[in-house]
């Protein structure tokens, strides 16, 4: 089969490799939708760690093609894939935070993803989702679930003012939320235009453009903001407009190297919560079922499809101005 691999820092190659068997357990689907994330970005310079030689993609899902021994799904079924698979048995996995396994794997990550024509995967990590569901959005379910663990640790309540400073597909995706979450405000921050527009059709009821204002003048006692640039300035913006006692929310994947200035004591007398939401423990089957329920506008945030072969190059460069998210599709 063909699939996308990581085979050194900066060098993303498409190779023939052996089409995966399912074991006891274990299913394989032919990949029908595998969104590029900021992560993937991140593993290919280098600023995130991941295996070589990997088929990098974990925010995918196909058809059933293939099922080992024990395995309840059929072979055509649909499903989403939680890409994250943890131990189990270690103690943060026995005090129910699994996000923080100490034997997490995932695939895309440690083991190979969704970069390829059939992907393996364990039985555990597979939702089903209705089969006349548009297969472009299985590319939106993880990330759609990592929102959704985002929302549940900030508690979004109704009537909350919310900033939202990112305008990429995690932005896009949290202002959905925080308007069926019933908030009463909701400011999207980003500096590209035609990503104001998109966020403003979403739900965002005001957007502000970084470069030409000063997000910290503009705004100030915002209940809950959700950091999802992944960028340390953007992190100081949302510390500074949010109210005492409130919510900062990070969601956003920065380079693993990139530190920040904040004053503790600013911290202390405010009282800020600072909240690091990290992938999305418990919560892939109910952005399955969010999905699946037509709820969500999607195909304002898909921006483009990719082929693997197209990948490489894709990957190498910078996504193109007011593009949101593109999602490989496997070959037809
Ligand atoms: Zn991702
Ligand atoms: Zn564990």
């Amino acid at each position: 089969m063909k699939a996308v691999l990581l085979t050194e820092i900066g060098k993303l190659e498409v190779k023939e490799i052996p089409t995966p068997k399912p074991g006891k357990d274990e299913l394989v689907i032919k990949m029908l939708a595998c969104g590029i994330c900021g992560t993937d970005r991140h593993i290919l310079l280098g600023e995130h760690p991941a295996a070589m030689h990997l088929v990098l993609g974990h925010e995918f899902g196909g058809e059933v093609t293939e099922v080992g021994e024990g395995v309840d799904f059929k072979v055509g079924d649909l499903v989403s894939v939680d890409p994250n698979i943890v131990c189990g048995t270690c103690d943060h996995c026995l005090a129910k935070r699994t996000a923080h396994c100490r034997n997490l794997a995932a695939l895309g990550v440690t083991l190979n993803g969704g970069f390829a024509e059939y992907v393996l995967l364990p039985k555990s990590q597979a939702y089903l989702v209705p089969k006349n569901l548009n297969p472009l959005y299985l590319g939106l379910v993880e990330p759609l679930a990592c929102c959704i663990r985002g929302m549940d640790l900030a508690q979004v309540k109704a009537g909350d003012r919310v900033a939202v400073l990112g305008g990429g597909s995690m932005g896009m995706l949290i202002v959905q939320l925080v308007k069926l979450a019933g908030a009463s405000e909701i400011i999207l921050i980003t500096r590209q235009k035609e990503r104001r527009e998109i966020a403003m059709k979403l739900g965002a009821t005001s957007t502000i453009d970084p470069v030409a204002e000063d997000v910290t003048k503009i705004l100030k006692d915002i209940d809950v903001s959700f950091e999802v640039a992944g960028v340390s300035q953007t992190f100081q913006q949302a510390c500074a407009i949010t109210r005492s006692g409130g919510t900062v929310l990070v969601l956003g994947v920065a380079p693993s190297h990139e530190t920040v200035q904040f004053s503790v004591y600013d911290l202390l007398i405010r009282g800020l919560k600072i909240i690091g939401s990290y992938i999305n423990p418990y919560t892939q089957g109910r952005a399955a079922e969010l999905i699946s329920s037509g709820k969500l506008n999607l195909d304002l945030i898909i921006s483009k499809t990719v082929s693997l072969d197209e990948l490489p190059a894709v990957l190498a460069a910078n996504p193109g101005q007011g593009d949101i998210k593109y999602i490989v599709t496997g070959d037809k």
